[in-house]
């Protein structure tokens, strides 16, 4: 299967809306290539530019050894000639046809014989589970149903690419979970390379091979999932991908010279952390940093007089709210003026505690962020709001 190159992508609406805004990325031979980010950040656009439904405005896309955009040399390969397979969120199923007259049109376009429409048809509906539905016009099947028939028909003509623009949405919690498994062994079975588009984090990390941020037109970060997960590159990554504590701190022995911790002080307290010194990147004496640390690998301890006195990074806080997620219990805490949160599998936790968190898992970014989660003192006691 071919593998997609974009360099230097930018598409401008009108004289200066940039929706995408350079964006370079390869998509490996047989890879899942997830673009995620808030919405309006310019997933859509990437993926319309690669299908041919958008014209770039600067740049270059290769599908395989074929260039099929070139803004230099004015080569704009139409859609039809790309043999891409698209699924769009709405499915965008004929209504007036049955399944197979769905699959049947894209191979009608391309003259196949009706021999091997029945045959590749066939194969199809047998890929997504659905050979005994071929009869059934799209009002008569559950939304997963719709979805698979979306996807058989991105399939039916053999694309060499595929692209997937955010196929899951419409379907409910739990349905969205098992269609998102099967789609993965899909595409593994296949070995198609194919670029997905979501919003939904937990979707991109759990899906893809490599994950793409975006924000704002730009990409922040390409990675495999565990890595964007446990070193976002930048904070703007670390307040999208998952559930992300930030404190101001200020550095007051910084980890050069091969010492193993970077040792920082919380801003307006004398509370004093200590951090792995690989999280350092270079920092000096003084520096303002932003601490950032995700609800799990924060430690919940009673507050009283010996607890958590052994454990490293402890500080004092205060239960303001808790709620029950299922797997554990969401606290949120103040902690020196600032908003924490700590998942907890222990449930009614309240008052006086200690938290704790170990030297790994902590990162450091340069600067006070302004997602440093300061409790207004004049507010009620509710907490005041989460840090993205
Ligand atoms: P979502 O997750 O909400 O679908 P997205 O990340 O896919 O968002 P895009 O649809 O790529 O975002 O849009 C990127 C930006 O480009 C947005 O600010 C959007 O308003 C703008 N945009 C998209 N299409 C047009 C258009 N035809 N004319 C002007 N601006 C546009």
């Amino acid at each position: 299967m071919p593998r997609i190159i974009v360099e230097n992508l930018t598409r401008t609406y009108g004289r200066a809306n940039k929706a995408v805004d350079n964006v370079s990325f390869i998509v490996e031979d047989g890879e899942l290539f997830t673009l995620v980010g808030p919405s309006g950040c310019g997933k859509t656009t990437t993926l319309s530019c690669i299908a041919g439904l958008d014209n770039p405005t600067e740049g270059t896309i290769s599908i395989g050894e074929r260039e099929v955009f070139n803004s230099r040399t004015n080569t704009h390969v139409p859609c039809e000639e790309r043999n891409v397979g698209m699924v769009f969120q709405t499915y965008a199923l004929w209504p007036h046809m049955t399944v197979r007259q769905n699959l049947e049109v894209a191979l009608k376009l391309r003259k196949v014989s009706a021999a091997d429409r029945k045959r590749k048809i066939d194969d199809a509906l047998d890929m997504v589970d659905l050979s005994k539905l071929g009869a059934r016009y799209p009002h008569e099947l559950s939304g997963g149903q719709q979805q698979r028939v979306a996807l058989a028909r991105a399939l039916v003509y053999s694309p060499s690419v595929l692209l997937l623009d955010e196929p899951l949405s419409n379907l409910d919690a739990k349905l969205r979970l098992q269609a998102r498994s099967w789609l993965k062994s899909v595409q593994r079975e296949l070995g198609i390379t194919t670029i997905y588009v979501t919003h939904d984090q937990d979707e991109a990390l759990a899906l893809s091979d490599t994950v793409a941020v975006m924000s704002g037109g730009h990409m922040l970060q390409k990675a495999p999932p565990e890595t964007v997960y446990k070193k976002p590159a930048s904070q703007d990554v670390a307040a999208f991908i998952g559930r992300m504590n930030f404190l101001p701190a200020r550095v007051v022995e910084p980890g050069a010279g091969g010492k193993s911790l970077t040792t920082v002080q919380l801003v307006g307290t004398d509370d004093r952390f200590q951090i792995d010194a690989a999280n350092d990147h270079g920092l000096s004496v003084g520096d303002e940093v932003t601490m950032a640390f995700r609800p799990e690998d924060v430690a919940l301890v009673h507050s009283d007089a010996t607890a958590g006195a052994d454990m490293p990074n402890h500080i004092e806080g205060t239960i303001k709210a808790s709620t029950f997620a299922g797997a554990c219990y969401e606290y949120h805490l103040d902690v020196g003026g600032y908003e924490v949160e700590a998942f907890d599998r222990a449930q009614g936790l309240s008052g006086r505690c200690k938290i704790t968190f170990g030297p790994q898992s902590v990162l450091l970014y340069p600067g006070i962020s302004i997602a440093t989660g300061k409790i207004d003192a004049s507010a009620s006691d509710a907490p005041a709001g989460v840090p993205a």
